[in-house]
């Protein structure tokens, strides 16, 4: 199971496949693609290999921000429906995860008695509820937040907001997730390995950190709100 995410101007898709292919050591079930443009977000998702995936990847679809998951399913059985990303009511908002939410059984039934989910993951409801929230009147990065301090259990995210070209929100609390840094493009991944291929220089997340990574920015916060400084450091890795 891993996590990547791209954004920046290159076509995002093969960087997103290249680094999923880095992380198939990990073991997975299922594998998808989110990537967003100008005409919306682009969701390719598949049971089986990495290599099932790119054959249903559009190549004609070309977009400099994505997401992309490996998954070795926890809750729900390994299927199409059930591999990430997964998607809010509206389809605005788009998630990958690892890890588990090991309260989204309460969560659903407090927050979200009206909404009918897609999946049986216990994933499907991180995103749902910051698309609540945002429906509710709060601004993305403090849904993204509210969401993020009623989660109980483990999780590395990567969001992507159909309204906003121009970020990736993520989050981390027990489960690995690095941020890449790269001259006008950063990147997300579980592990460094599988973004060597662009960047060798890495931000190390902390539990309950919430980053704002944009292509020139990586903004790191704790899940109040107050901004944290970290150093970069260097992968001394071989791609
Ligand atoms: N718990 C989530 C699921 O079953 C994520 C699993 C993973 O870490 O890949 O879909």
């Amino acid at each position: 199971c891993g996590i990547v995410g791209y954004i920046g101007n290159k076509d995002a898709k093969e960087i997103l496949l290249k680094g999923l292919e880095k992380l198939e050591y990990r073991g997975y079930d299922s594998a998808g693609i989110a990537v967003l443009n100008e005409e919306g977000v682009h969701l390719f998702k598949e049971k089986g290999r990495i290599a099932d995936l790119r054959f249903i990847v559009n190549e004609q679809v070309k977009a400099n921000v994505g997401i992309g998951h490996t998954r070795w399913a926890t809750h729900g059985k390994p299927s199409k429906v059930n591999a990430h990303p997964h998607q809010s009511a509206t389809g605005r908002f788009t998630i990958v995860h690892n890890g588990v939410i090991e309260n989204y059984e309460q969560l659903k039934a407090e927050y979200l008695s009206d909404i009918s989910l897609k999946s049986d993951t216990d994933t499907e409801v991180v995103v749902q509820l910051v698309e609540k929230f945002v429906n509710d009147g709060y601004a993305v990065q403090e849904a993204f937040q509210k969401t993020l301090k009623i989660l109980k259990g483990s999780y590395a995210l990567a969001l992507l907001d159909e309204e906003n070209k121009d970020v990736i929100y993520v989050a981390k609390n027990k489960s690995p997730l690095l941020v890449g840094l790269g001259d006008g493009f950063n990147v997300v991944a579980s592990d460094a390995l599988a973004m060597l291929q662009v960047t060798k220089e890495f931000l190390e997340l902390m539990d309950q950190e919430m980053v704002i990574v944009t292509r020139e920015n990586v903004e790191i916060f704790d899940l109040d709100g107050r901004k944290v400084e970290r150093k970069p450091f260097i992968a001394e890795l071989d791609a």
